[in-house]
């Protein structure tokens, strides 16, 4: 069993890329090894057998000079006394043929007659052959034992002109042993070449995808309470560090997003808290100490109204969660956005005179826009119900449209108790709320879904206020910009909830 698992485990192996990135390294070295080592042979042999060619060409013309045929056949004519002379001629003599032009050997060496005396038909192919220089055909025999002999045959010619036929030879025995030589050490240097290479290539292998493997570690080690693991950056600026650096880049936007939902689970339950403890209090009230219908009726109509801020509070959820995962889609359609903003402001004139703000309307007609109209009617809404919301009775709160060129400019101002200016950087935040206005009254989101409109428009938003004299929200909408992205999201995912 033991033996089976190191087995199993061997071959996991074969699938890692380090095994492979090896593998494919190694094959390639070899074909490439063989390869040089096929071509290189042919190569080495024609630098050698041209060699013998050019020597064997300097004794051809050697021969025709000591060489001559007399009346009385053929004779060698050198100084015997020079020793050199001797030498020459005597190597010369080795590998040798002399025959007439019909095929009839005059003179050989035992050498030649060893290779096999050429037959009358070989003979005359070759005297049939044009050689203007008469610098004789090259041809191969080989020995009873397989030596080979390099020959070269050609012309020879005597006083009067008549043609013989001479052949002169040497062995490539030397070259031969050279070229053996070479293929066997070479083939016996190529597995212990492929080893060392394999050795490199695993090492090699191995260092490179150290970075991948620290990655698969972290990654595993990672989970909701370690978001903050990083990867070091080797440096090198590869591929691997680019990976290592858009795996860290994913980290820091999984950690942020895991911190958004963190701080929504807890502001949501905070939300919900509040409102779920008044109804229980009321509802204990009603059943232990309510004695009349009347007072039974009371604690159910406060109950019911705290129900129904806990449904307001759960609607605005299901808005925020669609927002932020992108499933809230823009609706647009054209319509006339001095309508609509003239018509909220009509609306709104009950509440107002309820609380005792005065709201006027100076719209510029007609202001024709492409855009979610129930998203742009929320974005109103929020701002109109803010500006009743947060100014004393007897202040005045106006809504005033600029339809330009390129923008719609919708501002929304109020008499109001304004804002502190350390509050202003996060009032567009979801779920901040200024602590001194009136607690109870709103849930912290109505300008986060005001900001997330105009923004997802391709707008923005801008605010203007001095404490205890009112406060400005100027909402700027490109025209341009409200067209082409029909299906735009509200907000991405990854955007931020401000
Ligand atoms: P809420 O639903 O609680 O009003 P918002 O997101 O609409 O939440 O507003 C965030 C905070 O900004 C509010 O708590 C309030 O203090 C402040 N705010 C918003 N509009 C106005 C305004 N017109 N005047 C003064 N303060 C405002």
């Amino acid at each position: 069993m033991k033996a089976w698992d190191k087995i199993r485990f061997a071959l996991r192996r074969t699938r890692g890329l380090r095994f492979r990135l090896t593998l494919s390294y190694v094959v390639f070295f070899a074909l490439l090894l063989i390869m040089i080592g096929v071509l290189f042979r042919p190569a080495l042999q024609a630098i050698l057998y041209g060699q013998s060619e050019d020597t064997l060409a300097e004794e051809w013309g050697a021969v025709k000079g000591y060489l001559r045929m007399e009346a009385y056949g053929p004779d060698w004519f050198y100084d015997p006394y020079d020793p050199e002379e001797g030498f020459i001629v005597t190597r010369l003599q080795r590998v040798f043929l002399l025959a007439d032009a019909n095929g009839t050997p005059i003179s050989s060496s035992e050498i030649y007659r060893g290779l096999g005396i050429d037959s009358p038909a070989e003979i005359r192919q070759v005297l049939a052959n044009p050689d203007p220089e008469n610098k004789g055909l090259i041809l191969y025999k080989r020995d009873p034992h397989g030596v080979l002999y390099m020959i070269r045959a050609g012309r020879l010619y005597d006083r009067q002109k008549k043609v013989y036929y001479l052949a002169i030879g040497r062995s490539l025995k030397e070259e031969s042993q050279i070229l053996d030589k070479f293929t066997v050490r070479y083939f016996i240097m190529l597995p212990i070449l492929i080893a060392v290479s394999s050795l490199f290539g695993w090492f090699m292998a191995g260092r490179a995808i150290i970075p991948v493997n620290s990655l698969a570690q972290t990654a595993q080690r990672i989970s909701g309470s370690s978001l903050d693991l990083r990867i070091p950056v080797r440096g090198a600026d590869d591929e691997l560090d680019h990976l290592v650096k858009t795996f860290n880049l994913m980290m820091d936007r999984l950690k942020a997003s895991f911190d958004q939902i963190r701080q929504f689970s807890t502001d949501v339950s905070h939300e919900l808290r509040t409102p779920l403890t008044v109804i229980r209090g009321q509802l204990e009230v009603a059943l232990f100490t309510a004695q009349t219908a009347e007072q039974y009726r009371e604690a159910m109509v406060s109950a019911l109204e705290d129900v129904e801020r806990l449904a307001q509070i759960v609607r605005a959820l299901l808005l925020l969660s669609q927002s932020e995962t992108g499933q809230l889609v823009l609706q647009k359609s054209e319509f006339d956005l001095a309508t609509l903003s003239r018509d909220l402001v009509d609306e709104f004139q009950i509440p107002g005179e309820e609380k005792g703000v005065t709201i006027t309307a100076d719209v510029q007609e007609p202001c024709p826009v492409i855009a979610d109209r129930v998203q742009t009617e929320r974005l109103i809404t929020n701002l109109l119900s803010n500006a009743i919301k947060y100014t004393p009775r007897g202040g005045h709160a106006s809504l005033n449209l600029r339809c330009e060129a390129g923008d719609v400019i919708l501002t929304v101002a109020d008499t109001g108790v304004g804002i502190p200016s350390e509050h202003l950087p996060h009032i567009f935040d979801r779920f901040y709320k200024v602590p001194s206005a009136d607690p109870e009254k709103g849930l912290g989101l109505g300008l986060s879904f005001v900001a997330w409109i105009a923004r997802a428009h391709g707008g923005g938003i801008d605010v203007e206020t001095e404490p205890g004299r009112g406060t400005r929200f100027i909402v700027r909408l490109p025209i341009s910009a409200l067209a082409p992205h029909a299906d735009r999201p509200v907000m991405a995912a990854s955007e931020r909830l401000h």
